[in-house]
């Protein structure tokens, strides 16, 4: 496996794969990584020749300095998960190598990005998907992979990538979960222990609304309340918001017609998480 630290390098070891006609498939990341992560990196491996994974803890993207400094950084353990995984390159620039001095230009996203995150965490869309434009040039992608469980951040990605005709294809994984139903996250292993275990009402609620939904259920408040109802219960947690929002738009619906997304932020401690479930009638 091969690890690479500047775009130049890695932009002529992708060079060389795709004049001998290999299809580059990539995993942006940001490291600690877990079976979540590893879920992207087997999906994209189902459609491409050669495996890049991307680590780089973007500091555009984060509204607190303490949450980007505590941000977990293993390496080690990620470099063996990549191998254990498959992976034929790791890209993990450093800050300076991504943003050297004079460095002036960013992707701002649109109406999708003002939605759910958007006013909770000003400017950070605006880092992601800077981030991701530079690391698609930098490991000249043709097929990436993102999570649902970042829905929002997945449909500005599409977004972007259709605006600015963006040679890429995007896959679209689904959320990969703990035993007892938290979706993984590298932020999980900051969670006290107390707290990891209540962090579980975060999927219980969206899952009791996904049960109430199927069981015809199309009211959104009466969805909206079922979820808020568990989580409030849960004094462990303080709940940021619970949305329905049209899968596509983002934007808030009343009635659950076509598919949407149940979704919730919530912090325990100092530690935000968030999920999310579709509703749709297949
Ligand atoms: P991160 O390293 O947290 O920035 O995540 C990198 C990519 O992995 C993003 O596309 C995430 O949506 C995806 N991802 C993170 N956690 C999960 C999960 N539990 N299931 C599926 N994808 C995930």
């Amino acid at each position: 496996m091969d690890v690479l630290t500047t775009p130049a390098a890695m932009q002529d070891w992708s060079r060389a794969h795709r004049a001998e006609g290999r299809r580059v498939g990539v995993v942006p990341t940001m490291g600690a990584l877990h079976h979540g992560h590893v879920a992207l990196v087997d999906a994209v491996r189902r459609c491409a020749d050669v495996t890049v994974v991307t680590i780089f803890v973007n500091p555009l993207q984060f509204n607190l300095d303490a949450d980007f400094d505590s941000y977990p950084r293993p390496i080690d353990d990620d470099l063996d998960r990549c191998r254990d995984a498959g992976v034929d390159a790791v890209y993990a620039p450093t800050a300076a190598a991504m943003y050297p001095p004079g460095f002036q230009t960013h992707v701002e996203p649109g109406d999708l990005a003002e939605r759910l995150e958007g006013p909770m965490r000003p400017g950070h869309f605006r880092g992601v998907v800077t981030v991701v434009a530079k690391l698609l040039a930098a490991t000249r992608a043709d097929v990436a992979a993102f999570g649902r469980k970042d829905f929002q951040q997945l449909a500005i990605i599409r977004r972007m990538v259709s605006d600015l005709d963006l040679d890429v294809e995007i896959l679209g994984v689904p959320i990969v979960r703990e035993h007892d139903g938290l979706a993984m996250s590298s932020r999980n292993a900051r969670l006290t222990t107390p707290d990891r275990a209540a962090a579980v009402v975060v999927s219980q609620a969206l899952g009791r609304a996904e049960r109430s939904f199927r069981a015809g259920e199309r009211d959104a408040g009466a969805l909206r309340s079922t979820a808020v109802d568990h989580l409030s219960a849960e004094p462990r947690a303080s709940v940021e918001y619970v949305e329905v929002v049209d899968a596509d738009t983002l934007d808030p619906v009343t009635r659950v017609a076509t598919p949407a997304h149940i979704a919730a932020a919530a912090w325990f401690g100092d530690v935000r998480l968030i999920d999310n479930v579709l509703l749709d009638e297949q």
